[in-house]
């Protein structure tokens, strides 16, 4: 068999709670409702590989969906169904679709899963492990898997580890290397973490080609009445100051996990200007990278 082109395909681009959000008559959501180009799913990635092996990244409530857009990416009629999941951590955005793996809807069986240990004990405890069987990975090592030309690394991150352990992903092809580092608390934290002092040259460390980054906030004024450190993350203005300008060369950045209230959900704000002049980019469902 000739061997395919592995590629990603974005199948969601908002935080956890997408866009519209229950119950929410801001702007962006009333925009949402009225304007389905203005909808966001919530933050998940679909990879091919090159012998045909279909991998998944985070199972959101929109998985239905999620899955006709990856198949109508790839030229295929019906709806991927996944050979493997990769979850990045335990918050409920990036698991709410998990039981739809399971008997009560696509009775799945013997699917890989690949996340850490402590993302698979929540989901043994919730009795969502049947469909999964636990990705074959010495237990020393980080959680990862390669496929089909296609490599995954896990790299753990420092995110309010209430529900589990939090890992970004290294996706590398044999073109191109993708870094998927959908939530993180702070650049602070993170950069000490992996051991840089600022994001570029981390992204460089790593050789990658593509980020598909944090952009939850722009800045901390769409949380009002609430803390910032009750739902933590870096700011869009923190992240555009520590990472250079897209015309000075680096990896593609890709502002993806945008909350409900972010002024980037409104393509003719005076923010999204500012990302655009920063020559970065606002992540759509459907963009494809050749990997
Ligand atoms: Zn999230
Ligand atoms: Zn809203
Ligand atoms: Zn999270």
């Amino acid at each position: 068999m000739d061997n395919l082109a592995p590629t990603l395909t974005i199948l969601g681009t908002a935080q956890d709670g997408g866009v519209p959000q229950a119950g929410c008559g801001c702007s962006n959501c009333i925009a949402a409702f009225e304007n389905s180009q203005r909808a966001r799913f919530p933050v998940s990635l679909g990879i091919s590989d090159n012998e045909g092996g279909m991998h998944l990244i985070e199972a959101t409530r929109a998985l239905p969906e999620q899955l006709k857009i990856w198949a109508n990416a790839c030229g295929l009629d019906s709806p991927v169904r996944p050979d493997s999941v990769l979850l990045t951590h335990a918050h409920l955005g990036h698991i709410e679709g998990i039981g739809q793996f399971g008997k009560e809807a696509m009775g799945c069986q013997n699917l890989t899963l690949v996340a850490s240990d402590s993302v698979i004990s929540i989901l043994q405890k919730r009795n969502l492990m049947r469909p999964f069987v636990r990705a074959d990975y010495n237990s020393k090592e980080k959680p990862n898997l390669e496929q089909g030309g296609v490599r995954f690394d896990f790299i753990p991150v420092p995110h309010r580890d209430d529900t589990s352990d939090t890992h970004a992903i290294l996706i590398s092809g044999e073109k191109k290397r993708v870094l998927f580092l959908p939530d993180h608390d702070d650049w602070e934290q993170t950069l000490e973490s992996v051991g840089y002092s600022n994001p570029n040259d981390w992204f460089q460390a790593l050789g990658a080609t593509h980020v598909l980054l944090d952009a939850t906030f722009w800045n901390g004024d769409e949380l009002s009445g609430r803390d910032m450190t009750e739902v933590p993350h870096p700011t869009v203005e923190d992240t555009l100051a520590r990472v250079q300008n897209g015309a000075l060369g680096g990896p593609e950045i890709i502002l993806i996990h945008l909350n409900h209230t972010n002024p980037l959900n409104n393509p003719d704000s005076p923010q999204s200007r500012v990302i655009e002049v920063a020559g970065h980019s606002i992540g759509r469902r459907g963009w494809r990278i050749d990997l």
